[in-house]
């Protein structure tokens, strides 16, 4: 059995509402060619962004069961109290209907916004109380009410993550709005290629330092893409931290975190070798795949040799992971993460 630890899916351009398109929010054109938020647009690059063609594309594929984050436009950040509160409600809604009406297909993520955290920890409490959701997606960095960026592991978020724990949820920890924390012209897609992996080592950096492992025992967190710059520069990291001691005053030693078994990380990483490192790092115990699709960075068909499994595929043949790894990160591992121990039954 096959379990994707890392997707996304949009709604119908009709299960969009009025007030989103109208302030330019969120919005699907009828004919279902772009996504649209205010001056932005985005191809809708594959069918499978869509309910009725993700479940043809997992048969096709050979994918049991798949996990629905929140769409990344929709972290909100930044945004004011009212739409936030109206657009994540919608969202998780959404969500939760996917897994509601076909819970052998799917496992849902929600999403809360840390910039008004009120909303967000009674969001939380919904979400798990009401909806029947588990995974809990938050974005890397956030805005707060200074207009300063912070990673999601502030301390001023420290509440969310406590909520977290209580119900024991996984999280899954997401990079968007690169473009906007650093000023260098949109070119050449570098706020995805390069900067979004610096987002995620950032809050990983964070993330050990603040000791999440020890001050939130019961959650079980998951970085994006392998957190593949993550992985590469951990010595860097440790030779800071032993070297300039002044700078890191009651941070936690980020050894620490190296391999916890609650921390984990998907295998979009897009080569057999990265793949390695993350394996040689952390384990193959905390390693869990990870399509991202349907994005064109996800492992999707039709961009040159990718096909959904690939990296995982080839480190296989390169005899980087064996079978039984391969097994475990396909199925074991993901519901480890997500707290689960088996999938629901079709109704
Ligand atoms: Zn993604």
């Amino acid at each position: 059995m096959r379990i994707n630890g890392h997707g996304h899916i949009l709604p119908e351009p009709n299960e969009i509402p009025q007030f989103l398109k109208d302030r330019k929010l969120f919005s699907i054109d009828d004919d279902k060619k772009f996504m649209r938020q205010g001056d932005w647009t985005r191809p809708i690059t594959d069918p499978s962004f869509f309910l009725r063609e993700k479940l043809e594309w997992m048969e096709r594929y050979k994918i049991d069961h798949a996990v629905m984050l929140n769409l990344s436009q929709i972290y909100c950040n930044g945004w004011e109290r009212q739409e936030t509160y109206d657009t994540i409600r919608w969202q998780n809604d959404f969500n939760a209907k996917i897994q509601r009406e076909h819970p052998d297909k799917f496992t849902c993520g929600f999403v809360v916004q840390p910039l008004h955290l009120e909303d967000a920890l009674k969001e939380i409490e919904r979400s798990v109380e009401e909806l029947n959701l588990s995974v809990l997606c938050l974005p890397t960095h956030f805005l707060n009410a200074e207009g300063e960026w912070l990673t999601v592991m502030d301390e001023s978020v420290f509440p969310i993550f406590e909520l977290a724990n209580h119900y024991k949820l996984a999280i899954e920890i997401h990079p968007y709005d690169g473009e906007k924390m650093v000023k260098l012209k949109d070119e050449y897609w570098r706020f995805h290629l390069v900067w979004m992996m610096a987002q995620t080592a950032d809050a990983l950096h964070f993330f050990s330092l603040k000791d999440f492992v020890s001050r939130f025992p019961d959650i079980r967190t998951c970085f994006a893409h392998g957190c593949m710059l993550g992985q590469a520069n951990y010595g860097r990291r440790l030779q800071g931290y032993d070297g300039r001691p002044d700078l890191f005053q009651g941070a936690k030693d980020p050894r620490n975190t190296l391999g916890h078994p609650n921390v984990f990380f998907d295998t979009l990483v897009h080569d057999s070798y990265t793949l390695q490192l993350l394996k040689i790092r952390v384990g193959a115990t905390q390693i869990v795949a990870g399509l991202d699709d349907p994005y064109p960075l996800g492992e999707m068909e039709g961009v040159a040799r990718s096909y959904p499994g690939r990296v995982i595929d080839f480190a296989v043949e390169a005899g980087i992971l064996t079978e039984k790894e391969s097994k475990e990160i396909w199925y074991d591992n993901v519901l480890r993460w997500l707290g689960k121990s088996g999938i629901e039954p079709a109704k």
